[in-house]
C-alpha cells in the first residue's frame, strides 16, 4: 500500500531554545514551521551554516508563529538558498520580520567583515546572508488574518492563534487528513502588560510545546514594584540605570511601566532614554497594529514624549559620555552586542551605577555571566571589573513559565497522540516533561536535531 507521507523534521529548537524550524511533509505538500537562526554558543551557532537537512525546493510555505530572529532569522539565507514560496504570517509579524532581517542583515555583513578583518591571509568568509538577501525574503511575505481557517491546499487548512508572547505572534494549528496539529510558537504570560490573554487550543493530535521555562515558575512580584525600588534607589545615589532590553516588546514594555511610575508620581522625574533605532522602529509597529496590544492609542504617544529616543550612532556615544543622573533602555538584550555595550564600557566599573537584565539570558551570552555573579566582563577584547549593582527582573520573560504553559492547554481533553517538547534547555524539558506525566499523565517526547518522525 502507498500510504502519503506525514512526517515531521526537527531542524532546529530541539533540546535547544534557538533555530526554531520543523518541517512537515504533509501529503504532496511541504511546510515549514518558522524558520529561525541558531543564537548563543559558537558551536550551536555554526549549525547555520551546516547543510539544512532537507531540501529547499521540497517547501512549498514557510508558516512564521512570530518575528523573533530565533523564529525567522534564516528566512534570507533560506531564500537565497532558492526557496520561492510564499512566507505567510499574521500583519504584525510580518512588519516586525521585516525590520528584524534588515538589522540581522546588516550584523551578518558586519561579522563576516570584522572576522575577514582578523584573518587577512585565511580563507574569507561569507556572510551568512546580506541586507539584499532579506529584501528579497520580504518581498515573498503575505499576511493572513488571526483567528480564521485558511485552505492552503486542497487537504490542508491553517489557523493562526493570538498566542501574547510579542505583536503579532501566534500558535499554528494546521489540519491534515483529519488530525489536528498544533505548533505552540512562544507561548506569552497570562497576564501580560502590553498584550491580551492568549487563546487556548480546543484539541491536538500532535502538539508542540515549547518548554522555554517548562522547570520554573515565574516569581509573583510585580515588575512594576521591582523596577521602582530600583530607580528609586539609583536615584539616591544620582546614578546611571543601564537596563539592556530587547528591541522587540521588552523595550516597551519597560517604557511604559516607566511612563506609569512617573505619571502617578511614584518616582521622580529623570531622564530616560531609549538609545535603540530597532525598538524606536518597532514602537511605530505598536502605533500601526492597535488592536493586538492594550495600550490606548493616546497613552501610546504620552509615553513616547517622555522619552529621548535616540537614532543616530554619533548622538549615542555623545549620551555615554553624559555624567547626568540617566534611565537608559538599549540593547541588546543578552549584552551580545548593540550600543548597551559602549555603556557597560562606561559604568560596568562604576558603584553608583545599577544594571537591570530584564529577560532570558542564553547560556554563554554576558547576560548570563552577569546574573550568575561574574567578578570581570568581557567587552571588545578586554575585561572591566563588575562594581555596579547588578539586578535580575526575572518577572519580565515574555514567556509562560510552568503554569502559563499548563494553563494554555488546559481546554484540551484527550491526551494528544503526540506531544513534542521543544524551545527549551535540556534540563528544563526534563523537568516539564515529568511535570506533565505528574499532573496529567500526558507522555512526551523531546526530540533530537534532524529527528524525524512518522505521523501517520
Ligand atoms: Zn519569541
Amino acid at each position: 500500500m502507498n500510504k502519503s507521507p506525514f512526517s515531521i523534521q526537527f531542524l532546529g529548537a530541539a533540546k535547544t531554545v534557538t533555530g526554531s524550524k520543523f518541517f512537515l511533509r504533509l501529503g504532496s505538500l511541504g511546510l515549514l514551521v518558522d524558520c529561525g537562526i541558531f543564537q548563543g554558543y559558537r558551536e550551536i551557532k555554526k549549525r547555520n551554516e551546516d547543510p539544512l537537512g532537507i531540501l529547499v525546493s521540497d517547501i512549498d510555505y514557510v508558516l512564521l508563529t512570530h518575528g523573533h530572529l530565533d523564529h525567522a532569522g534564516y528566512l534570507p539565507k533560506l531564500v537565497k538558498d532558492g526557496f520561492k514560496g510564499k512566507i505567510l504570517g499574521t500583519a504584525p509579524t510580518l512588519d516586525l520580520a521585516e525590520i528584524i532581517l534588515m538589522d540581522s542583515g546588516k550584523i551578518q555583513e558586519e561579522e563576516a567583515l570584522r572576522s575577514n578583518r582578523f584573518h587577512p591571509d585565511g580563507e574569507q568568509e561569507e556572510a551568512l546572508y546580506n541586507v539584499d538577501d532579506a529584501r528579497h525574503a520580504i518581498q515573498q511575505f503575505s499576511s493572513i488574518e488571526e483567528g480564521e481557517w485558511v485552505k492552503i491546499s486542497p487537504d490542508v487548512s491553517i489557523r493562526l492563534q493570538y498566542i501574547g508572547h510579542i505583536l503579532g505572534a501566534t500558535s499554528i494549528e494546521i489540519d491534515f487528513q483529519g488530525k489536528r496539529m498544533v505548533f505552540s510558537g512562544d507561548i506569552g504570560r497570562e497576564n501580560d502588560i502590553l498584550l491580551h490573554p492568549f487563546k487556548k487550543p480546543e484539541k491536538a493530535d500532535i502538539l508542540l510545546l515549547e518548554s522555554t521555562y517548562g522547570n520554573r515558575k515565574h516569581p509573583q512580584e510585580s515588575g512594576k514594584e521591582a523596577l521602582k525600588h530600583v530607580v528609586l534607589e539609583n536615584t539616591k545615589k544620582q546614578g546611571t540605570l543601564i537596563l539592556p532590553c530587547f528591541a522587540v516588546e521588552r523595550a516597551q514594555t519597560l517604557m511604559f511601566l516607566l511612563w506609569q511610575l512617573m505619571k502617578e508620581k511614584q518616582i521622580p522625574p529623570i531622564k530616560m532614554i531609549l538609545d535603540s533605532p530597532m525598538a524606536a522602529n518597532v514602537l511605530d509597529l505598536f502605533k500601526n497594529h492597535p488592536k493586538w496590544h492594550e495600550i490606548a492609542q493616546k497613552d501610546l504617544q504620552d509615553m513616547i514624549s517622555h522619552f529621548t529616543i535616540i537614532k543616530k550612532f554619533k548622538e549615542s556615544l555623545h549620551m555615554v559620555e553624559s555624567d547626568e543622573p540617566k534611565i537608559i533602555l538599549a540593547g541588546s538584550g543578552m549584552l551580545s552586542g548593540g550600543r548597551v555595550l559602549r555603556y557597560l564600557q562606561k559604568y560596568i566599573g562604576d558603584p553608583d551605577a545599577t544594571v537591570g537584565i530584564t529577560g532570558f539570558q542564553a547560556i554563554g551570552t554576558k547576560g548570563r555571566r552577569l546574573v550568575e555573579g561574574a567578578q570581570t566582563l568581557r567587552i571588545y577584547g578586554r575585561d572591566y571589573p563588575v562594581k555596579a549593582k547588578i539586578v535580575n527582573f526575572e518577572m519580565f520573560s515574555a514567556h509562560a513559565d510552568q503554569d502559563d504553559i499548563m494553563d494554555w492547554i488546559s481546554e484540551i481533553k484527550i491526551q494528544p497522540a503526540f506531544t513534542f517538547l521543544i524551545h527549551g534547555e535540556e534540563e528544563s524539558m526534563l523537568g516539564f516533561q515529568a511535570f506533565l506525566k505528574e499532573k496529567k499523565n500526558w507522555e512526551s517526547h523531546i526530540p533530537e536535531h534532524h529527528e524525524i518522525v512518522d505521523l501517520s
